[in-house]
């Protein structure tokens, strides 16, 4: 089959992260290295600087990945043992470890129809112990943040984001990652600003919480040398950081781009009744949706992924198709009947700027053959 493909469009295009733009690419890493600015050098600081000015935060904290951001964030906070953090299971297992590595305990609540926690399950699941909620900022859009701030608001208990797939996403104007006491991105390669490794970072309005991520990400060590607290060592890289400073000068194009794919997808395959896609970039006035990923809801999904796949068209399943309460071996006990169902439905389209207006049409052109030519013969099989 392979060989009567039209194209090949591969779910994400991992080299074309750095040949991208190579020669400028090269040319920062040699400056870097000969420099021998390897560890938090001045490139990491003007990264930190330049990212808080643009998603409109007072601060950033570099570190070694989104995972770690978390964790340290919400030990920032105070959280600890014998404390609740919920959170919404269709999300990365890393929302969940980072609120067990803190200590505390994760408790998963549903998703809502837009794949993003749900205010009213957040709400029933508050207890006496819960300190936070994680809501992961899910595929380049923001959450419901005034329902949710509406919750915190009502326990006395604070916000923590989920940001990682949500950088320059705004809700009502504001970005992601600065509704909370703190909020982390991650530069995962395949992340809207991805880098040549892991990355990641903390943000806050806080100074109390941006001096305890200083000293949590660097073995809690004080400018002055003394270590005030145990910390950990999850630095950004500073030649990753060179990287990330540079592409974030590009980054609105990135996100540009990102838009006018969703854009496409929608005007092809808005008509097909098998298919559930997120909202069009203008549809809502209220969220400016970055398309980290384009995850739609499919009947009769795996026969889909299969056609796609003989016809050269990658997709992904989120989290390798289980919901985090579903990893039997992490010992959650709870149903969460509405996600669960969802995690049959769901698939990713490929959504990343090495794709043409052509790759679009062409993995649209494919869907577009699978339900056409599939409902005649599902007509055929059931005499209707
Ligand atoms: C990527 C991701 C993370 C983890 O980020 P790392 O930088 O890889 O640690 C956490 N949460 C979500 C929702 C993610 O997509």
């Amino acid at each position: 089959m392979a060989s009567t493909n039209a194209k090949v469009v591969p779910f994400f295009n991992y080299p074309f992260v750095f040949t991208s733009h190579e020669a400028e690419h090269l040319s920062i890493i040699a400056d870097v290295c000969r420099r021998g600015a390897f560890i938090l050098q001045r490139d990491m600081e003007e990264f930190e600087r330049n990212l808080a000015a643009y998603v409109g935060v007072k601060h950033v904290v570099a570190m070694a990945n989104a995972t770690d951001a978390l964790h340290l964030a919400i030990r920032a906070a105070g959280i600890g043992p014998g404390d609740e953090v919920i959170f919404c299971t269709h999300t990365m297992v890393a929302t969940a470890s980072a609120i067990y590595f803190a200590g505390a305990t994760p408790v998963p609540v549903e998703c809502g129809p837009d794949h993003l926690i749900d205010p009213a399950s957040v709400e029933a699941a508050v207890t006496p112990r819960t300190k936070a909620i994680m809501p992961t900022q899910l595929n380049g859009r923001t959450c419901d943040m005034d329902a949710l701030q509406a919750v915190a608001d009502k326990h006395d208990i604070i916000i923590i984001e989920d940001s990682a797939q949500a950088l320059g996403s705004k809700y009502k104007g504001r970005c992601a990652g600065t509704f909370g006491a703190s909020g982390c991105i991650s530069f995962y390669p395949a992340k809207t600003l991805g880098c040549f490794g892991d990355g990641g970072c903390a943000m806050t309005n806080d100074d109390a919480m941006y001096e305890q991520l200083l000293l949590l990400r660097d073995h809690g060590r004080a400018p002055s040398g003394d270590v005030v607290l145990w910390g950990l060592n999850s630095r950004l890289d500073n030649l990753q950081a060179a990287v990330l400073n540079h592409k974030l000068k590009s980054y609105d194009r990135e996100i540009a781009r990102r838009r006018e794919i969703a854009a496409r997808y929608r005007r092809h395959l808005a008509s097909l009744p098998s298919l559930r896609l997120p909202p069009g970039p203008e549809d809502d006035p209220d969220h400016f949706d970055i398309f980290q990923n384009y995850e739609i809801e499919a009947e009769r999904r795996d026969e889909l992924r299969d056609f796609l796949k003989q016809r050269g068209v990658g997709t992904l399943i989120q989290w390798g198709g289980k919901a985090v309460h579903q990893f039997a071996k992490l010992g959650f006990n709870q149903r969460l009947p509405f996600t669960e169902e969802l995690f049959t439905r769901m698939i990713m389209l490929p959504m990343n700027t090495s794709l043409s207006d052509e790759d679009v049409d062409y993995v649209c052109a494919c869907i577009e053959a699978f339900y056409g030519s599939s409902s005649i013969d599902y007509q055929k099989q059931h005499g209707t």
